[in-house]
């Protein structure tokens, strides 16, 4: 049990794209270390923590298959840039003085630990933040694909999909003013309405199992306390 929230273990999924700050690619170090913070504060809280980092900031196998790569040589190059983002953000972690394990879905063991659930599930009750890098392993797959997979084998109660919006919304509420945000929306209306909060795999993963994604804003401050402790606006996703 918790005094401040009713979760107990979560995953939270951003994109590589968070990572970037303002330049467009890459990493920005203050910017992981905002992020670190944000995460921090969850990890006060006492709730075991999971985390998901796309590697859209480095490297899409998408975009390098348009481009004549063959693709699953770009996805394992996505996923390579996966292992960098996880590696930031522990860094910017441990600076904070919280205990972090990087865990690859791909063998890399001087970088990283591999994955081994029961030994994953013993660092989280040791509160320890586990890092899950190089999406599940498979090319053709995604990194919100990894986050439902991981977050289910867990048990995490919710996946957390840190975004630039505080939740779903009917149209994009950056061009329409008359936009407005679902508090619950089922996973069936997110797939039939094409509303893009993760890919369609991983919703469907989600939904078989009854994992909800709650979608809120990493832009701002106390954002992530925020929901956790019931104060911030999101959109659960649910049956
Ligand atoms: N990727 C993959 N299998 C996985 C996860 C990721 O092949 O299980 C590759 C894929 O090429 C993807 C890239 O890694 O484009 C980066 O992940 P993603 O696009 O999910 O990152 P994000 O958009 O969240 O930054």
């Amino acid at each position: 049990g918790n005094e401040t929230t009713k979760y107990n273990r979560v995953m939270l999924k951003i994109s590589g794209e968070a990572l970037m700050g303002d330049q467009g690619f890459g990493l920005h170090p203050p910017t992981v270390e905002r992020i670190a913070k944000e995460v921090q504060t969850v990890h006060e809280m006492g709730v075991e923590i999971c985390m998901v980092i796309g590697g859209g900031n480095i490297f899409r196998g998408l975009s390098g298959s348009a481009q004549g790569m063959e693709r699953t040589t770009a996805d394992y190059m996505g996923m390579l840039a996966t292992v960098m983002n996880a590696l930031a953000m522990q860094s910017a972690l441990e600076g904070l003085g919280i205990h972090t394990r990087v865990i690859s879905a791909i063998t890399m063991n001087e970088v990283a630990e591999p994955y081994i659930r029961r030994r994953a599930v013993r660092h989280l009750e040791k509160k320890r933040i586990c890092i899950f890098a190089a999406g599940t392993g498979n090319p053709y797959f995604t990194t919100d694909t990894a986050a439902t997979l991981r977050a289910s084998e867990m048990a995490c109660e919710a996946i957390f999909k840190g975004t630039k919006v505080d939740g779903v919304y009917d149209k994009d509420p950056a061009k329409h003013n008359d936009a407005t945000r679902y508090d619950t929306i089922t996973y069936d209306e997110v797939l039939a309405q094409h509303l893009g909060v993760m890919d369609a795999s991983a919703i469907a993963l989600a939904r078989e199992n009854s994992l909800p994604i709650v979608v809120f804003s990493l832009d701002d401050e106390g954002g992530f306390r925020g929901i956790l402790d019931g104060s911030g606006t999101s959109t659960t996703v649910r049956d």
